[in-house]
């Protein structure tokens, strides 16, 4: 991100401008009447900021898409099921998926959103109402649901539900086949643009390889087996020349599979991406809060490189790295999204930090909770859903 200027291929562009675009964006809209740009929500790593050109964007829109227009278009329950697809995600346009939706809107597809910051008591009574085909959202959101379903209170048939921007931990995955009855698939995360795609037909993801080069490498970046798990991986963009990356690091952990999907699809397989779910924050009276409440407003701000949400008794203290201009402001929109989903009275403190400290994997856990045994607060909803094992 630092020579992001020297990289980008559009020597109209220069990463200030583009964050500009992006502080005003809250719906998808054109830069420069022929690009798109979005921005990493920093749930994982560092903030990042891409830009693509029109044909790239396109390429990006059908790499996403062509494993659901496939399984659509070979099952007949589904092909005779109404086209209604239900977003419990993020609302603001800077994501990829968001963005990449509203740009190619489709009249033949109904889509319902459930921004995560809502009510979970609202997002419920939303999907009854919209009974969806496809429940597409974080898999910390989607675990939320499963237990609602389990507890009566949300009742819907989706026939596929697809997780996306965060790990899918194989609890998850079970507890969402149970609880929906319904094939999974696990899209992985995004930012990027398209890497890997879920797949309904089995575990793992279709690996975009013929978008990007992949190469799963250990700690001192040589390359890893297939079969072996990489300490990180590096990415290579062969469809998007206005952002020409080139074995850009990223920190998740990878295992490519040496056995094809059952699908039969030609692309190669990887296990489903290891990580650890963003924790919710159960605060008192059983208000339970979605970690992107705080990434919202987080992942907007461009002087933010990286942070830690901690929960405190009456809100959450905020370390952050980097230098946000106005952390008043920050605190106050954060406050008002507690209020929101019912913390009485939140009190949010934001602290620049030098850094943050690092677990063994070198991540950063980004949202601590204040239970001295996490899991134990977060029985209040997840209970059903999670803590069979
Ligand atoms: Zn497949």
């Amino acid at each position: 991100m630092a020579h992001w200027d020297e990289i980008v291929a559009d020597r109209r562009l220069t990463l200030a401008r583009v964050e500009r675009h992006l502080a005003d964006l809250h719906s998808d809209a054109y830069l420069l009447d022929e690009l798109h740009a979005v921005a990493s929500g920093g749930s994982t790593g560092r903030r990042g900021v891409f830009v693509y050109g029109w044909q790239a964007w396109a390429t990006a829109y059908a790499g996403f898409m062509r494993p659901a227009l496939w399984d659509r278009a070979v099952t007949p329950e589904l092909a005779a099921a109404p086209n209604t697809v239900a977003l419990v995600a993020a609302h603001h346009a800077s994501h990829m998926t968001s963005a990449l939706g509203q740009t190619f809107a489709n009249p033949m597809v109904q889509i319902a959103r459930f921004p995560v910051t809502q009510p979970i008591e609202e997002i419920v009574a939303g999907l009854n109402r919209f009974q969806p085909t496809m429940l597409l959202g974080y898999p910390s959101a989607l675990a939320i649901l499963a237990a609602e379903a389990r507890a009566g209170r949300l009742r819907i048939s989706p026939k596929r539900l697809y997780a996306t921007s965060e790990p899918l931990l194989p609890e998850v995955r079970l507890a969402l086949e149970e609880a929906f009855g319904a094939l999974v698939a696990n899209g992985g995360t995004s930012e990027a643009g398209p890497m890997a795609v879920g797949c309904w037909r089995g575990p793992g993801m279709h690996l975009c390889d013929d978008l990007v080069i992949i190469e799963p490498v250990d700690a001192r970046g040589r390359p890893v087996a297939p079969g072996a798990l990489s300490d990180k991986v590096y990415v290579t963009g062969i469809s998007n020349p206005t952002l020409p990356l080139i074995r850009f690091e990223i920190t998740d952990r990878m295992r490519l599979l040496d056995a094809p999907c059952p699908c039969g699809s030609a692309h190669r397989l990887i296990a489903d991406v290891e990580g650890r779910l963003d924790d919710a924050f159960a605060y008192s009276g059983g208000v339970l809060v979605h970690p992107h409440a705080f990434r919202s407003v987080l992942g907007r701000e461009p002087a933010i490189v990286e942070y830690q949400v901690r929960q405190t008794s009456a809100g959450a203290e905020i370390l952050v790295v980097g230098a946000p201009a106005d952390p008043a402001t920050i605190e106050r929109e954060i406050a008002a999204q507690l209020a929101r989903v019912g913390v009485p009275r939140p009190s949010v403190r934001l602290r620049v930090v030098a850094g943050l400290e690092r677990q063994a994997t070198g991540k950063v856990r980004r949202f601590v909770p204040l239970a001295a045994d996490p899991y134990e607060a977060r029985t209040l909803a997840l209970a059903d859903g999670l803590g069979k094992g």
